[in-house]
């Protein structure tokens, strides 16, 4: 149990949670959205600091990341909750917890530990995953600091629900922000992860970009009947070319039936080829169709000369034509991140 950092104290022993955009108000002995956070005697604590569900050294595709540091090992660490309740989450065993059997199969980790194990296992970063970081957000914040003084690179995968001061508290320590933008309306995302207002994702996310230069890519999982209509999906890209810049990935990725939408078929290819091409028109010059191993669009080819720079088959990649962010055969920029990270130089 760790005491909780952005809280502030409200009348009657409640306390107010500033970590994410629910901004919980929250009562005595009772806990926030997430259940991660509890007011134990007006005071609020984080329940899960250093407290780990999950741990993987995964290449850095796997999250995904196309366009940082391509070919490399993130040591991946996952707790315990979520501030969503997707319906359709791949990881429910983990986000949906349950008082009885909580901590089962967990193991702590403290942010030292977690950085030792991260260069023991040759990995270039440290990334918080599998379930939502902010949810254990002074632990991220801990690690984030010890890897920049090893010289990892930092790495959050988000549904973007962070507040304003919670990204301005970790930004200084964190290089990339792999976000999800599940849908581009109020009833999606009611209807798909009980969240009422959503659009503060979008201005964390460019906020992200603009004020810490983190480093941004953007995955929809593209849901059958839920949000493969055109609308959302050009309101997505449009808004990922005007607010984050053309060379911004954009993975559009299958959806499997799963937890409470089993009910659904899975996506065809031929709508995730759609929603690319929806993407190209929207001016986006890097799209990728993820979940469908051997995809055409797997690897990366330059926008401008048309040569293949980084050549990929599932988790297999092969940089082949890229000099930092550039591509070596005609120059074009083309939004990589390989050297440098927060601190310095990688490595
Ligand atoms: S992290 Fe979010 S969901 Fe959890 S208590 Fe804080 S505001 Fe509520």
């Amino acid at each position: 149990m760790h005491q909780a950092m952005l809280s502030e104290k409200l009348a009657d022993s409640r306390v107010r949670c500033h970590i994410c955009q629910w901004r919980c108000c929250i009562g005595q002995d009772r806990f926030g959205v997430c259940g991660m956070y509890q007011n134990q005697g007006g005071d609020l604590y984080n329940l899960n600091y250093a407290i780990a569900s999950s741990v993987a050294a995964d290449p850095i595709e796997k999250k995904p990341l196309f366009h940082f540091f391509p070919g490399s090992l993130a040591f991946s660490v996952g707790s315990l909750g979520c501030n969503f309740h997707c319906k359709h989450c791949q990881n429910w065993e983990i986000s949906s917890v349950d008082e009885k059997t909580m901590w089962r199969g967990c193991r702590e980790l403290p942010p030292e530990e977690a950085i030792k194990i991260a260069k023991q296992y040759r990995c270039q970063g440290i990334s918080w995953t599998y379930n939502e970081p902010t949810i254990w957000f002074e632990y991220t914040l801990d690690c984030a600091k010890l890897a920049k003084e090893s010289g990892l690179y930092t790495v959050y995968v988000t549904n973007g629900y962070a507040t304003p001061e919670a990204l301005d508290t970790i930004g200084p320590y964190l290089d990339a922000w792999r976000v999800d933008i599940k849908g581009f309306s109020d009833a999606f995302y009611r209807g798909l992860a009980k969240v009422p207002k959503w659009r503060e994702i979008l201005a964390v996310a460019k906020r992200a970009k603009d004020k810490w230069q983190m480093h941004i890519e953007v995955v929809t999982n593209v849901i059958p009947t839920m949000n493969d209509d055109d609308e959302q999906l050009e309101g997505i890209a449009s808004w990922i070319k005007n607010e984050l810049g053309e060379l911004t990935p954009w993975h559009v990725t299958r959806f499997y039936p799963h937890h409470y939408l089993m009910h659904l078929p899975s996506t065809p290819v031929a709508t995730l080829e759609h929603a690319g091409e929806i993407g190209r028109q929207a001016g986006l010059k890097f799209i990728y169709v993820g979940n469908v191993p051997g995809h055409k669009s797997e690897s990366t080819v330059c926008f401008a000369c048309g040569k293949p720079v980084v050549q990929r088959f599932g988790y297999q990649t092969e940089v082949v034509g890229l000099e930092d962010s550039r591509c070596k055969f005609c120059g074009a920029g083309l939004n990589f991140r390989t050297l440098e990270v927060k601190g310095g130089r990688h490595g």
